[in-house]
């Protein structure tokens, strides 16, 4: 059947849900983030006009089994599986067709495909319109693979807006797939493949496709790659296209190793780069050489955050607990090291050895993995048993510092540090304006990361006998 063909039947309704709560969990978590997660709108944007489209982010709203929709696409991640099974088995017995697909889907295909009508496996955009077009037809089939590593040209910009309006950042979208680095708990590392880039004009194309969006919204945008800097020299033309857009601000992500290329730098200023997302992880080196993570050196983390910060640069960095060479008198000194190396905003989470990679691998032939319970491979929970810290020192540290970072006058006071280092550039107006944006920024970021560890440090608290310090008894 053609495309007009399919249209003169009443059109049936795709309803995406890009899966967040955990079942392992009491209560929903509603996370305060800026930006939505890229795959629901780029599967929105990839589906042909056949059909109706609606996205829904679990993130900020509970899933709708009143919907009226006909198909239920559910895109998840590791830790999401059990409850995937759950919401599709529940749309399933409501007659719903159900699809599933995403990184883990397309990792452990046998293990998902029994719970649902059908699984993409791979990435979605030579594969997903042709599952649609099935789907109208009425022959769909079980399984539909991907090439191994199909183009990345042509993908259209993603629909935001069908972004929920809670999301203050809709425009995302990314320019590269995969990375260069062996990072021994990195998902890019169960099963590798090549580090790709898009077309330059596409990107900048997606980042001016905002026209539906209102004009407040259309000015800031996030680059969700998960290693830009993997070919610089791409990174920075990129950079330099982007900056004739004159974003009120751009967030990227990239590998610290990319600081070291002033010139990277220089075009992240230019593209008006207001906050950078960098996997420092840790500060002690045994540690990092231990997750294979030889591109961060600590000794650098200090001039690096202070060269983005002088260029209007925030950093938000993540920080893993429970690394094997992690011990007490590291955790003690911790909050200092943070002090020191003067990152703006941290995303703190515990060591996941998920399913597949070389740290799973490692730590499930040393017989240490003591949760197979999936729910609790997010960050929270302590799944493994550490050489030599208990789970009691490990989770104290994990509530302690998260808490201690983001106790409020903390907060104002990283702000007033981050300002004192801003000169002047342009105009008095558009210095002051370039304030205000990363004022927003910031204070989004820190309140974001603040209420999740509120959150989640309460549920820690509650579930283990803890040291109590001022930071966790407040929290809890
Ligand atoms: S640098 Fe980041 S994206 Fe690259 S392998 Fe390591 S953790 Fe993964």
């Amino acid at each position: 059947m053609n495309a007009a063909a399919a249209t003169q039947r009443k059109r049936m309704k795709v309803q995406i849900i890009v899966l967040f709560q955990n079942l392992g969990e009491e209560h929903p978590y509603y996370a305060q983030s800026p930006a939505p997660p890229l795959p629901g709108l780029l599967l929105a944007a990839l589906t042909p006009d056949i059909v109706d489209v609606e996205v829904v982010h679990e993130m900020v709203r509970p899933v709708d089994y009143a919907t009226d929709a006909d198909v239920i696409a559910l895109s998840f991640m590791d830790y999401l599986s059990p409850h995937a099974y759950e919401v599709a088995a529940r749309f399933r017995a409501l007659g719903k067709i159900v699809v599933g697909g995403g990184k883990f889907a397309s990792t452990f295909p046998d293990e998902v495909q029994p719970h649902f009508d059908a699984i993409l496996v791979g990435e979605a955009q030579g594969v997903w319109p042709h599952m649609v077009e099935d789907i109208v037809n009425g022959t769909l089939q079980p399984r539909y693979t991907a090439a191994a590593s199909p183009s990345l040209d042509n993908i259209p910009p993603p629909r935001y807006d069908l972004a929920e309006r809670t999301f203050a950042t809709p425009v995302v979208t990314e320019a590269t797939r995969g990375c260069p680095h062996p990072c021994t708990y990195c998902q890019l590392n169960i099963k590798r493949l090549p580090f790709r880039q898009r077309p330059i004009a596409d990107v900048v194309r997606d980042l001016r496709a905002t026209d539906r969006l209102p004009w407040y919204k259309r000015k800031m945008a996030m680059l969700l790659d998960n290693n830009l800097g993997g070919d610089l020299a791409y990174a920075r033309d990129l950079l330099h296209a982007i900056a004739d857009i004159h974003l009120w601000g751009l967030g990227v992500q990239f590998s610290i190793e990319c600081l070291r290329d002033d010139a990277f730098i220089e075009a992240l200023a230019a593209a008006n780069c207001r906050m950078a997302f960098i996997g420092m992880e840790s500060l002690e080196p045994r540690s990092l050489a231990a997750v294979q993570k030889a591109q961060n050196k600590v000794s650098e983390y200090r001039d690096a955050f202070d060269r983005l910060h002088r260029r209007g640069i925030l950093t938000f960095t993540g920080l893993m607990f429970a690394l094997d060479e992690d011990t007490v008198e590291y955790y003690e000194r911790l909050p200092g090291l943070l002090e020191e190396v003067g990152t703006t905003v941290i995303l703190p989470s515990l060591a996941i050895p998920l399913y597949g990679t070389p740290l799973y691998r490692h730590i499930s032939e040393e017989g240490r993995l003591i949760d197979s319970n999936l729910a609790h491979y997010e960050g929270d929970h302590l799944v493994f048993r550490h050489p030599h810290l208990s789970p009691e020192q490990i989770h104290e540290a994990y509530a302690r510092v998260t808490m201690g970072f983001y106790r409020w006058r903390n907060i104002f006071r990283r702000w007033k540090t981050f300002m004192n280092k801003q000169e002047r550039t342009g105009t008095r107006a558009s210095h002051l304006f370039t304030l205000c944006i990363l004022m927003f920024i910031y204070f989004k970021l820190s309140i974001f990361q603040r209420h999740h560890g509120v959150m989640k440090v309460r549920e820690i608290v509650g579930s283990h006998d803890m040291k109590s310090t001022p930071e966790t008894k407040k929290a809890a």
